[in-house]
């Protein structure tokens, strides 16, 4: 680009983070600062999923007071035990709410104690047919349960893509889920040297089919001290630890970033 001589250029460098429950308590105390935190640091979106029906309200007046909010409206496996047969119907109605911008966070967990494999697969079947319904992407939790997430998907006909977020299976099961229409979500863990696994496929899948997320306040990376809890302004240095890995300029890698949630999301990001 050309500019004149008193024109600067800007090149500061912006982050999204992908994955991030911003509604919990532990930041409610000043949101304002905590955002503040967050910008000052150069993330400049926090995309925000649900978990229960309880904090919908919240993440809702959150994403309406703050444009760098982008919330999605879910069920999440964790709290099953939370769950309504009526949350479905508020849920329908929320996601016609025009900024949200996915169902989720909604999946499986096989590896909670004492899951009920019958009872995800029914709260995650009806979040599917929701996204479906209301034509939005998918915001996925899986832990040792890829095969039955996908097959499901599949048999359902689900079209919309999205994210699965902490990516944690195979190299193959990876590549399955790019091809079902999905970025997949790395985050703290790739600042551990011992997670060799997780960092050789972030070095070495597609730059395309990568988001960076913190999952913030949980998954704190290897830099914070002990019993410090994780926090969205933390995505940059994640980006530079997984810019290294690949060998990437960190300012090409925060752009491809942007962009991949973007293309997840069907977002315009400033
Ligand atoms: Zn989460």
């Amino acid at each position: 680009m050309l500019t004149g001589p008193n024109q600067k250029v800007e090149t500061s460098t912006v982050w999204v983070d992908s994955h991030c429950h911003f509604d919990f308590d532990v930041f409610s105390h000043d949101f304002d600062a905590e955002l503040a935190r967050c910008r000052a640091a150069g993330v400049s979106t926090i995309v925000v999923p649900g978990t229960t029906s309880a904090r919908w309200e919240r993440l809702q007046a959150l994403a309406e007071r703050y444009p760098m909010i982008q919330p999605a409206f879910g069920l999440h496996p964790y709290f099953i035990e939370e769950h309504r047969e009526a949350d479905l119907a508020r849920l329908a109605t929320l996601l016609q709410s025009t900024r949200c911008v996915a169902v989720g966070e909604c999946g499986l967990d096989y590896q909670l104690p004492h899951y009920d494999a019958k009872a995800q697969q029914y709260w995650l079947e009806a979040q599917v047919e929701l996204a479906q319904v209301a034509e939005l992407p998918l915001i996925l939790h899986a832990r040792k349960c890829h095969d039955t997430l996908l097959a499901t998907l599949r048999r359902r006909g689900f079209q919309r893509g999205g994210i699965l977020h902490a990516f944690s299976g195979s190299q193959q099961q990876a590549y399955q889920w790019i091809e079902a229409g999905f970025k997949l979500g790395f985050g703290g863990v790739l600042t551990f040297e011992r997670a060799r696994k997780i960092r050789r496929l972030a070095a070495t899948l597609p730059v395309e089919s990568i988001v960076l997320e913190t999952d913030a306040p949980d998954m704190p990376p290897a830099f914070l001290a002990r019993g410090e809890v994780n926090h969205p302004s933390y995505l940059p240095r994640i980006g530079e630890t997984l810019a290294a890995l690949r060998d990437d300029s960190v300012t090409a890698l925060a752009e491809q970033m942007r962009q991949n949630v973007q293309e997840a999301l069907r977002l315009s990001l400033k």
